[in-house]
């Protein structure tokens, strides 16, 4: 008996370990969405996607500091727009830190205008009783003049880090590069659930 009880927390154990080397994190309800719109296609056909339930994926760029409300999206590393993934409307939360800054992230949730998403974030804080002031939010981010650095390889226009490291194609050295702060896109996405993949 004891001996069939240690197997059987073994085999949690390995498969724990296992879970844990897959890498990825998932918050939310299991997406039901079948394949990706690409985030690039709803930044470039908002009205064709606002009011929709979408499955999506990019890169993680920035995050809600304090109650893992929201998450800020980038269709690439190196992209002008942050889309803003908001999950202040559901239970769902995202307890993850700066660590996560330049993950690949599958998402799933509605598309909404920012003016919406702004909407439902001021009556959730009222709601909770919470003195954070969205506009002071939204005209923080609206400083879109400030630089950032990426790491881009010389070769390959595509080939853009958070990190520096070598070209996955080429292998040169990726150089720094200035680029402006992404600006908010004109979008939201009132999230559902979430998929952070582990950094290759
Ligand atoms: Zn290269």
């Amino acid at each position: 008996m004891k001996k069939t009880i240690m197997l059987a927390l073994a085999l949690c154990l390995v498969g724990a370990v296992a879970f844990a080397q897959s890498g990825d994190t998932k918050y939310g309800e299991p997406m039901t969405v079948e394949g990706i719109t690409p985030l690039t296609d709803i930044l470039e056909s908002p009205e064709m996607y606002v009011g929709k339930e979408v499955r999506t994926a990019g890169y993680i760029y920035t995050m809600c500091d304090d109650a893992g409300c929201w998450l800020g999206v980038l269709p690439s590393v190196g992209a002008d727009k942050v889309v803003k993934v908001a999950y202040s409307h559901t239970d769902v939360r995202f307890p993850i830190g700066e660590e996560t800054t330049g993950h690949y992230v599958e998402l799933q949730g509605e598309v909404v205008t920012v003016e919406q998403e702004a909407e439902e974030h001021a009556e959730h804080m009222a709601a909770e009783g919470e003195a954070h002031e969205y506009a002071e939010e939204a005209e923080h981010t609206e400083h879109a003049t400030e630089m950032r650095t990426v790491y881009a390889c010389p070769m390959h226009a595509d080939v853009v880090s958070e990190d520096a490291g070598t070209c996955p194609v080429c292998k040169m050295d990726l150089e720094a590069a200035e680029i402006p702060v992404p600006a908010p896109a004109s979008i939201a996405i009132m999230g559902a659930s979430a998929v952070v993949k582990a950094k290759k």
